[in-house]
């Protein structure tokens, strides 16, 4: 919430009235401080009835299962992120299918998850070892004697039972948009 300095010129920021919003913003240049904000991307992996996925190998919700995700990257596409995210946790390659769910978290970093269905492609789980320390693929039956994180009981729950397809790719919009990721009903 609270920002002292410019992050462009490094100038003490002031607060001052924007279109009527008390915001931290910069004297000297047009730097506006509008607040924090994450933003995260879950994969929804599915193979054969069974959900793909890992165990923390780091805080938070260390030992936890989850499935496999991550941070958006500055300049990355956001489907191109969560295809990477899984390849790295888990050595699955696994193709976007649609955003299936999303979760608001209105906090002190407003967190934004964006959870994406998505289709085996190929390979065999096998854990990084670094953010995670384990990887499979695992049937409801099976989730029930596992350590398996609560958001993740409800991404699953999503995955198995959710109606309906989704936002699905538009990968040819009716009017030329580049540099967009365009999901849509
Ligand atoms: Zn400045």
């Amino acid at each position: 919430m609270g920002a002292n300095y410019c992050m462009s010129c490094g100038e003490a920021l002031i607060s001052r009235d924007i279109n009527g919003t008390v915001r931290r913003a910069c004297p000297s240049c047009s730097f506006v401080h509008w607040g924090s904000y994450s933003t995260g991307v879950g994969a929804l992996v599915i193979r054969e009835d069974k959900i793909l996925l890992v165990r923390r190998a780091q805080e938070p919700g260390r030992g936890r299962w989850t499935n496999p995700g991550g941070f958006i990257e500055q300049h990355e596409l956001i489907h191109e992120t969560i295809c990477r995210e899984v390849l790295e946790e888990t050595g699955i390659e696994a193709a976007v299918h649609s955003v299936v769910a999303v979760r608001d978290q209105p906090r002190d970093i407003h967190n934004l998850y964006i959870a994406f269905a998505m289709e085996y492609r190929g390979g065999e789980p096998v854990p990084d070892g670094i953010e995670v320390d384990g990887a499979g693929f695992f049937s409801l039956g099976e989730m029930e004697k596992m350590n398996v994180a609560p958001f993740t009981r409800w991404l699953v729950d999503v995955a198995l039972n959710g109606k309906g397809e989704g936002l699905l790719p538009d990968e040819k919009p009716v009017v030329p948009l580049e540099g967009y990721g365009l999901f849509r009903v």
